[in-house]
């Protein structure tokens, strides 16, 4: 699995920024494969080496129908030469939207449970069974957060990027913002966004961060106030930015994620929430394979091309 490295990080120009006295930049990590969300390549990989190394060949993991994780783990599986099996939550429906479709078309088996079923997903009796059905396996857990996934969004930043006072990224699991955290440079504080609604991310983050023995040089701040509506909902005034910043700037973002954080980035600048002299990093994590499915779902369209 091909990664760029260093990944192309653009600065953005723009009279409100130069205003405010503040520098932006963007982590393109969309660029590393414009499809595959960016940060679930770097969770992973290490996970995909380890599979290897245990001389299994099939990796195995769950998802929802519009999942980027799925997407992304069918192509890097079949990058490294490994068969997968996505284990999709809900039913089968014909045709099959755009990221189911180009999982399968990649190889991936694709296996559809009922909800109530996708509940038990971390149950062993469950994972024994799976077992006993489709043979060994190396397991990924939904949305890819696990130990070898930190140990990979550990590598995002690099050495160029101590120059920034803010590295901002959205959170879903909370598996690429762990990884961030424990690799900021002292003065380096970590802006979170988190894409779902509730109060319970303070908590999960905390916990990964305990569980996986994470330590900083840095501090981190995470923002509950910009999921605008909940985990894959929307507002207008966000689809709104989406396309004022693809206008401004070029850059496509994605409703679920990217969008979300961007729009809380804008909006923290605008408050003064940044000291002049800020240089600010926002890590896009890609996710752009999504906008098709969104469009598909919500009949909005979305820019979806991002060079
Ligand atoms: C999965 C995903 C995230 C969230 O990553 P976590 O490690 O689960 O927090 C953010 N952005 C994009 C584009 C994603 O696909």
């Amino acid at each position: 699995m091909l990664l760029p490295n260093p990944i192309p990080t653009q600065f953005i120009s723009h009279s409100f920024l130069e205003e405010k006295g503040i520098e932006l930049a963007i982590k393109r990590l969309d660029l590393v494969n414009p499809m595959v969300s960016g940060n679930k390549f770097f969770k992973l990989k290490h996970n995909l080496e380890q599979s290897k190394s245990q001389g299994k060949s099939t990796i195995l993991t769950f998802g929802g129908a519009f999942s980027n994780h799925i997407y992304a783990t069918a192509e890097a599986a079949k990058a490294e030469g490994l068969e997968s099996i996505g284990i999709i939550r809900g039913e089968r429906s014909e045709p099959l939207n755009a990221t189911l479709a180009h999982a399968e078309k990649l190889g991936m088996h694709l296996h559809f449970i009922d909800r109530t079923a996708y509940r038990n997903k971390t149950d062993p009796e469950f994972l024994a069974d799976l077992k006993a059905r489709f043979g060994d396996f190396y397991l990924i857990p939904e949305g890819g957060t696990n130990e070898l996934a930190i140990k990979g969004t550990q590598e995002i930043l690099d050495l160029d990027d101590q120059q920034f006072s803010h590295i901002c990224s959205s959170i879903g699991t909370g598996g690429t913002f762990a990884g961030l955290f424990a690799s900021l440079d002292s003065n380096q504080k970590l802006l979170g966004f988190s894409s779902l609604k509730g109060e319970f991310i303070h908590q999960e983050i905390a916990g990964l961060l305990e569980k996986h023995e994470l330590k900083s040089q840095g501090s981190y701040e995470i923002f509950t106030n910009y999921h605008s509506g909940g985990y894959a909902k929307y507002k207008q005034e966000l689809i709104d930015f989406i396309w004022w910043f693809y206008e401004q700037f070029e850059i496509v973002l994605d409703p679920i994620y990217t969008g979300k954080m961007a729009f809380g980035i804008w909006d923290l600048i605008k408050k003064g929430y940044f000291p002049k002299g800020s240089k600010i990093l926002m890590i896009h994590s890609g996710g752009l394979q999504g906008n098709m499915g969104f469009t598909e779902r919500t009949r909005i369209k979305l820019p979806t091309l991002s060079v």
